[in-house]
């Protein structure tokens, strides 16, 4: 019997809570997987009042499952997977066996001098979704095909040829364009060697693994990093990642066929963030959106506390998700930031080149002529960070949730109240 694959997926601009989710319907799945993202991306889990901050591990890791994967599609850190890993087994919560896939892609050294210095000479902004992690860089060499990948790692051959040719490469860009100083050879070389060596035991064929898995009937759940509206063809390019966060990335960056995924779960945050520059319709930058960042605690433990951008939900943003994911069942988090709103703005529409659309623009050039049409919905005062049940919730946080499935067209099944393990109101599965 074919086991149940499920993706859980962010609507938004990524930070929607998709770890907890993941955490909180974990239980029935065997097999954890991450299939895109890297150092720029990553969940926050807190259990049992611990705090775990993961840019490569899937949060299965917390539980002992049978497996978890990071796909080929995730650009790969060795030296922060392994000091994420070496923190876990510190603090004794390593539960789970990990495989890499050895068709994922590396970041070397040289690729996060490479960024520092491509955003130094085009003079980035204040928020810039780059801050040095390599990933611009690294996906270069990917797409051009001279991308160093874990396999590389574990052959010193391979790994000397290709980081040779590329550091080369590398510093006549430094030298030549930046006038900076050339990388040295050595010392990287087996540095990226050491990791290989370490990584060794981890290193697998992940795709294989994982259709092994569903076929003896395991359970697995893949974990979206980022989020839709930040997917590198789907969202407001150039304001984007650069992956594919949405549930078709799971199957290119994990190996395994559309047809296999049963479910796709979007994570809906009860208002909107986004972390780095780019169109926000939505955006509140007055003491409201001052309140929503204080409220949900919306700084980027990724990026060094930078503050997020905070607004109101979405709608017609929520909708294109639904499309592009083929989303059948939602996860409503962070509820209970909005309590004590008198009255909850949530947009419904916009009015574009002034004509009034209930549709989200994939262009972004159109988007950011866009202007929210807001519905104001009454607030609650009540605290629901304890509710353990819908029926229990205040009626008006009750049409809060069925304002969003009506426009949605789908249940939401899900609802955090708090960011606890046990803050969540599980409705049906
Ligand atoms: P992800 O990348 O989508 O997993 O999002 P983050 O890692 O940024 O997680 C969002 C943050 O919100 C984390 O610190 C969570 O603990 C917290 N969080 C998640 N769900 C809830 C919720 O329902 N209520 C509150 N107050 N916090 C939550």
């Amino acid at each position: 019997m074919k086991g149940r694959v499920e993706a859980v997926i962010g609507t938004q601009w990524g930070d929607e809570g998709k770890g907890r989710v993941s955490d909180a319907i974990g239980a029935g799945f065997d097999v954890f997987a991450r299939y895109q993202g890297g150092a720029n991306s990553g969940h926050t889990v807190i259990i049992n009042g611990k705090r775990f901050v993961f840019h490569l591990l899937p949060t299965g890791m917390l539980r002992p499952c049978k497996m978890c994967v990071i796909g080929n599609g995730v650009m790969i850190d060795p030296g922060l997977l392994l000091s994420e890993l070496k923190e876990l087994q510190d603090r004794g919560e390593d539960r789970a066996r990990l495989l890499v896939s050895d068709a994922a892609h590396v970041v070397l050294p040289y690729h996060k001098t490479l960024d520092r210095a491509r955003d130094a000479l085009r003079g980035r902004g204040r928020a810039a979704w780059l801050c040095g992690e390599g990933m611009d860089s690294a996906c270069v060499d990917k797409y051009s095909r001279r991308g160093i990948r874990v396999e590389d790692l574990l052959d010193a051959a391979s790994l000397r040829e290709k980081m040779e040719r590329n550091l080369d490469e590398a510093n006549a860009y430094l030298v030549k364009v930046c006038d900076l100083e050339p990388l040295p050879f050595h010392g990287m070389y087996e540095e990226a060697l050491s990791w290989g060596k370490a990584l060794a035991p981890y290193v697998g064929d992940a795709s294989s693994a994982i259709g092994e898995a569903i076929a003896e009937g395991k359970g697995v759940l893949l974990e979206g990093a980022q989020g839709t509206l930040l997917d590198v063809d789907h969202g407001s390019y150039p304001y984007v990642a650069n992956s594919s966060p949405i549930a078709a990335g799971g199957c290119v960056g994990l190996g395994i066929g559309p047809s296999m995924v049963d479910r796709v779960i979007g994570v809906v945050k009860a208002y909107c963030t986004r972390g780095g520059e780019g169109p926000f319709p939505t955006e509140e930058e007055g003491a409201e959106g001052d309140r929503l960042r204080e409220r949900g605690a919306e700084y980027d433990a990724l990026m060094g506390g930078r503050p997020r951008r905070c607004g109101w939900l979405d709608l017609p943003a929520l909708r294109y998700s639904m499309r592009i994911n083929g989303i059948s069942s939602l996860a409503l988090a962070k509820l209970d930031v909005l309590t004590g709103i008198e009255s909850v703005p949530v947009c419904t529409a916009y009015m574009i080149d002034g004509e009034e659309t209930p549709d989200y623009p994939g262009a972004c050039l159109r988007l950011r002529g866009a202007l929210p049409v807001y519905k104001r919905l009454e607030g609650w005062k009540d605290d629901i960070s304890s509710c353990v049940s819908f029926e229990e919730l205040p009626k008006q946080v009750r049409r809060y949730v069925e304002f969003i499935e009506e426009a949605a067209g789908v249940r939401v099944n899900l609802i955090g109240v708090g960011p606890g393990r046990g803050q969540t109101i599980i409705r049906s599965r």
